[in-house]
């Protein structure tokens, strides 16, 4: 959006007005002046470049280059605020001056999220949050088993899907007896609509880091991979600069925290196809060999990266665990619900008003997400309006979509769960009523078709046949027998494909079935 631009504009026009300027804070005499700091993913894209001045709390929006004298020679100089850089807040028409005031961020819970507005390398600024104290307690103050209690005890699952209670899986890898083992980070988030993982590992990749660390001491592993997708050549540069600084702080390596216990990090990129995000996959393609899933058990618990026991957790799920270990399970388990603790981060993109990057304790309803942190739904034209909601698509391409009855639904992965969608990875895709379902239904079965690895029949021509039938439908050349073929076949490719994105890639066809068939049958009978 032209962030750079600006801070280069920026640096310029401080340095003009005799302003010791730095763009970096790796070295301690940097601290002492004033400094531009690059930043993480603040979110709230549709209103970038953003530009958070501190101290003063104030976020300028939508910030262009011209504008930097101004914001210099007013605020920077005189301490001024300009009413008409800030976020004017839509229902109010009240100009808000920093986040307490916008409704994108203060109905938001930022907590793998909160340190994305500092330089996100910078293992001091990490530290200077409170960062790698949670680590120093799991290494030094507790042993392995207690490691594993206090995620259990937290209620913290994963992230990346499932929803599989983490501490749980560390225990059964802590069970398996061997003298090497691994922790692997997968960030191969390649959902459409999705980019919460690229998000953490490009604005907060030493939570990570020390996510992992934890997850090495709870199950006795010395060495962990962060699996990156290539396309995702910042997160690969911000995750590589922090491993590179934690080394350097003596953060990991040998001895940490003067004890016995060791642990290195090597950042992998990935080459980009979907299924390496399932595990067995993934591990094939640490071992360089060709992406694709194996049947389970063996489970990587027993035997995983190389046959040995190994954990993997999602981007998310790590970065959750480093607050679990400073500030107690407790206080982890007094955000979110029950059976969900904890925040999630969603990427809402589709026709809303503020598409961006969100978090917000399990249990926030559709409607807050939507109307009040989102904005609302906008229609063709880009007009926020009150009836235009049709669905929202939860999950991606394994998940299913939402209708306009389940607003005010709780987003937890049962509540989901049980209205036939899932929480998925966290994308939510918004779709105004001009949208043809059938064809949102298309676009992601094309995209499961596209990335079937090929190795079972059910997934890879299960999905041929049914992105065939879609293609009928939409074109014209079905009839009745088609829809009911349709779902017989989306049946079979669920129950016998070999992995989760077999056995997922009917779920948008599916539920939009059950909730729209009308829509459908009107490409059939009157042939839309
Ligand atoms: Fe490959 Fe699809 Fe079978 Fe998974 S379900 S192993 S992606 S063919």
């Amino acid at each position: 959006n032209g962030s750079l631009e600006v801070r280069d504009a920026l640096a310029e026009a401080l340095k003009e007005a005799g302003v010791d300027v730095a763009l970096e804070l790796k070295k301690e005499e940097e601290h002492t002046g004033t400094y531009i700091s690059k930043s993480g993913c603040q979110g709230f894209c549709q209103m970038g470049p953003l530009l958070h001045i501190e101290p003063g709390d104030i976020l300028y929006t939508k910030v262009k280059v011209s504008d930097v004298p101004e914001i210099v020679e007013r605020t920077l100089k005189k301490g001024e605020v300009i009413d008409r850089l800030l976020f004017v807040h839509p229902q109010t028409h009240v100009h808000c001056k920093g986040d307490a005031e916008i409704p994108f961020y203060n109905r938001q819970k930022r907590v793998v999220l909160a340190n994305c507005r500092v330089e996100p390398s910078c293992v001091r600024e990490y530290i200077a949050r409170g960062g790698y104290f949670g680590a120093r307690k799991a290494i030094l103050e507790m042993k392995p088993e207690e490691v594993c209690q206090t995620a259990i005890d937290s209620g913290l699952r994963g992230r990346g899907g499932g929803g599989f209670p983490t501490g749980l899986k560390w225990k059964f890898t802590l069970a398996s007896q061997n003298d090497k083992k691994y922790v692997i980070c997968n960030g191969d988030e390649g959902d459409p609509g999705a980019f919460m993982d690229r998000s953490v590992m490009e604005g907060n990749p030493h939570s990570v880091i020390e996510g992992m660390m934890i997850a090495a001491r709870a199950i006795g592993a010395d060495e962990g991979y962060v699996y990156v997708r290539a396309e995702y050549p910042l997160a690969v540069e911000r995750m590589r600069a922090a491993v590179k600084d934690a080394e350097e702080a003596g953060l990991l390596g040998d001895h940490l925290f003067g004890s016995d216990f060791s642990f290195k990090v090597t950042v992998m990129e990935g080459a980009g196809a979907f299924v390496c995000g399932e595990e067995t996959a993934l591990i094939a393609s640490i071992e360089g060999k060709r992406g694709m899933p194996r049947p389970k058990p063996p489970f990587p618990a027993q035997s995983g990266l190389w046959g040995k026991p190994t954990v993997i957790n999602n981007v998310e799920t790590l970065a959750s665990v480093p607050g679990i270990f400073l500030n107690g399970p407790e206080q982890y388990k007094a955000v979110g619900t029950e059976k969900s603790p904890g925040t999630k981060t969603f990427a809402l993109t589709g026709h809303v008003a503020n598409t961006g990057l969100i978090e917000v304790p399990f249990g926030t309803t559709l409607r807050e997400i939507i109307y009040n942190i989102g904005g609302g739904v906008t229609n063709n034209k880009g007009e926020v309006t009150t009836e235009d909601f049709k669905a929202v698509q939860i999950g991606g391409p394994s998940g299913g979509c939402l209708t306009p009855d389940m607003l005010d639904l709780p987003l937890d992965f049962d509540s989901l769960k049980s209205a036939g969608a899932m929480v998925g990875s966290g994308g939510l895709v918004v779709m105004n009523k001009e949208t043809c379902i059938v064809k949102i239904a298309r676009f992601f079965m094309q995209f499961t078709q596209n990335e079937s690895c090929g190795k079972c029949v059910p997934c890879r021509e299960g999905t041929k046949q049914m992105l065939a039938m879609l293609d009928d439908i939409i074109e014209g050349r079905a009839d009745r027998k088609t829809l009911e073929l349709l779902e017989e076949t989306a049946k079979a490719v669920q129950l016998g494909s070999l992995c989760a994105l077999g056995k997922t890639a009917p779920n948008p066809v599916l539920s939009t079935l059950r909730f729209f068939r009308e829509e459908y049958e009107a490409h059939v009978f009157k042939k839309i």
